[in-house]
């Protein structure tokens, strides 16, 4: 199974695209960080790979090794950038359906800036 076809009309490849303009965070070779439009914390960042990716299952199954690894070093630059290393953070990617996913193009948010609480809503 591959999973949904990538839609590249989707908010964040117009975002990528730069039709849409973002407050970027950081950005390199296959990563951009910027923030999130509708923030729930603090510090609510968002860090997409550049390539056309739906979910962190097709991300894990079809990118490369280069790509893999500039994504988990950028969210630890972005919890650099955004000062909440020591005082922590939490990271969520939402995928499909049943985790809420909205944009489909994967994302990770990375929360922080205050006690985000619970691990997820009981509802
Ligand atoms: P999801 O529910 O897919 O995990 O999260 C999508 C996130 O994208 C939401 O937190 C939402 O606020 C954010 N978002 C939606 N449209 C835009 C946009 O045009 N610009 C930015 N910066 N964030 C957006």
């Amino acid at each position: 199974m591959s999973g949904p076809a990538y839609d590249n009309n989707n908010i964040f490849a117009k975002v990528l695209r730069g039709e849409i303009p973002c407050n970027k965070v950081y950005e390199d070779e296959h990563t951009l960080a910027f923030e999130d439009i509708h923030p729930q914390a603090p510090v609510h960042t968002l860090v997409i790979p550049k390539g056309k990716y739906v979910s962190m299952r097709d991300f894990a199954a079809k990118g490369s090794d280069a790509e893999l690894a500039a994504f988990v070093r950028a969210i630890g630059k972005v919890a650099a950038i955004k000062e909440v290393e020591d005082q922590g953070f939490r990271i969520i990617a939402n995928t499909g359906v049943d985790g809420g996913q909205e944009v489909p193009h994967l994302h990770v948010h990375l929360f922080g800036g205050r006690r985000i609480g619970r691990m997820i809503a009981q509802n």
